[in-house]
């Protein structure tokens, strides 16, 4: 029997969107099925597995039977080891009040923005941009205002904002290393970003998911500067340093008047993060640092085999000085429809990519591939793009 129903969904979650990254997912999933080979350039983990030290880190804490909920805002041993990688690699000097586990970096994202964004607020962010930051600014009724990369080039990045900064102006968005451009921003630009935060008395969300992931330069924590550590909130991930993108691990870091807020996000959305999952994060963080160096000469090697290739196939491309994305500019050679150019690359050569559009308008023409994937499929899409 059939009921009349009046039933339907909050038209606050009608702010959100859908990852069209989803459509290509399932355009690759159903090739496979028909038995095709597709060499699997669409997506944005690390291809190693996790390290063996930190699964046993989850293994000895399952048989300690640290199964219990832990603390909402983490367990004490990996604040503890938070604590002291913020102090010895971002050099923030921080209490571990500071900190909050998130469940990885989209959770953490989420909170930031939640707790410091209103209706009606403006939020200045780098296009293009990691697709879901959209809707995060969307879900805050807040209005994003696009800064083109490109627009960087050459000029004094105070230059580029201070245009773009109005009375509205709530929080800039700063993604270094970027997804999906690859994009390092340097000491000096971000003290220009630091500049203006403080002289317009912004709020900034530090995005530092490919903190480790730095080919040509260095990591510097915007929350390093004069001024910032009050009005950054820093949001970090285990997911591309440790290989634990399925481990769900990142945390936060925040002065108070942000903590309160996150604090009751967190609780109120996960009450906090697996413990076995814990256990195994403050192993990864604390015993890490090898795996880090080879998986991060192991990206480059790839960069370095793959970028030629990209060019000699006709794509422009600089290549990424940091995370593990390769974003090429298709439209001499493919033309200025992504989607169009996402067809053609996957069938002429089985390579699957993201078309650049999904990620901010000023990535249309563009196709985001990563280089995050075994040698094997390196060699087949250096062979398929010499023949496209
Ligand atoms: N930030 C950026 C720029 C990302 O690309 C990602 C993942 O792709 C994340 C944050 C969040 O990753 P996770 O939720 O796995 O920690």
């Amino acid at each position: 029997m059939t009921t009349t129903t009046s039933v339907h969904p909050s038209e606050r979650v009608s702010l959100l969107g859908f990852s069209e990254i989803v459509k290509i997912r399932n355009r690759v999933l159903e090739m496979i099925g028909r038995g095709q080979r597709v060499l699997r350039l669409e997506g944005g983990e690390p291809f190693m597995p996790t390290p063996d030290f930190i699964k046993q880190a989850m293994k000895d804490a399952l048989d300690a039977n640290e199964t219990r909920y832990a603390p909402s805002s983490g367990t004490a041993p990996l604040l503890d080891a938070i604590r002291a990688k913020l102090a010895a690699k971002n050099h923030l000097p921080v209490e571990t009040s500071s900190i909050i586990v998130t469940s990885g970096g989209a959770h953490g994202l989420f909170c930031a923005f939640q707790a410091s964004v209103d209706p009606g607020d403006e939020v200045i962010l780098f296009s293009p941009y990691w697709t879901p930051i959209r809707d995060h600014i969307a879900y805050c009724g807040a209005t994003p205002v696009r800064v083109p990369w490109d627009e960087l080039e050459g000029k004094d990045i105070r230059d580029v904002l201070a245009p773009r900064i109005s009375a509205k102006t709530r929080l800039m968005y700063v993604n270094t290393p970027s997804n999906p451009t690859g994009c390092v921003l340097s000491g000096e630009q971000l003290r220009g970003i630091a500049e203006l935060a403080v002289a317009h008395d912004l709020t900034v969300i530090s995005d530092e998911a490919y903190e480790d992931l730095v080919y040509d330069g260095e990591h510097v924590s915007i929350a390093t500067f004069p001024g910032m550590a009050e009005r950054t909130i820093s949001v970090f991930t285990l997911s591309k340093s440790f290989a634990m993108t399925g481990w769900r691990v990142g945390y936060i870091v925040a002065p108070e008047v942000f903590m309160t807020p996150i604090r009751k996000l967190v609780l109120n959305s996960i009450n906090g993060v697996s413990t076995p999952s814990q256990a195994a994060a403050a192993a990864a963080i604390t015993h890490g640092a090898e795996f880090i160096a080879g998986a991060r000469a192991d990206y480059r090697k790839r960069r370095d085999l793959l970028v030629p290739a990209l060019e000699g196939a006709g794509f422009r491309i600089a290549p990424p000085r940091g995370a593990f994305y390769l974003f090429a500019d298709v439209r001499e050679r493919l033309g200025g429809d992504s989607w169009q150019a996402m067809e053609t690359l996957l069938s002429r050569t089985s390579i699957a990519s993201v078309p650049g559009v999904v990620f901010g308008q000023e990535g249309e023409g563009h196709l985001r591939m990563s280089l995050s994937v075994t040698m094997n499929v390196v060699e087949e899409a250096v062979d398929g793009l010499g023949k496209l």
